[in-house]
């Protein structure tokens, strides 16, 4: 997994979930906080990981060996 949420430090602010330009986050109603649901979405661009309040988003980039 390259997009990992800490749920323990989650607060369920929904931002990543609004913010997401590749909506790789879905909302779970029951537990009220974002899951990651489409993560080959993701364009790596960091905004979640920027705007979470709690710092409790943990990107991987990818890497690449030639
Ligand atoms: S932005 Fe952070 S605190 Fe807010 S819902 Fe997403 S993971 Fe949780
Ligand atoms: S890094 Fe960007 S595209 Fe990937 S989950 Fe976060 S906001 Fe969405």
């Amino acid at each position: 997994m390259y997009i990992k949420i800490d749920l323990a430090t989650c607060d369920g602010c929904k931002i990543c979930y609004n913010v997401c330009p590749q909506d790789v986050f879905t909302w779970n109603e029951e537990t009220k906080k974002p899951k990651v649901s489409y993560e080959e979405e993701c364009w790596f661009c960091g905004i979640c990981w920027m705007d979470c309040p709690e710092r409790g988003i943990d990107i991987t980039y990818p890497v690449s060996i030639s």
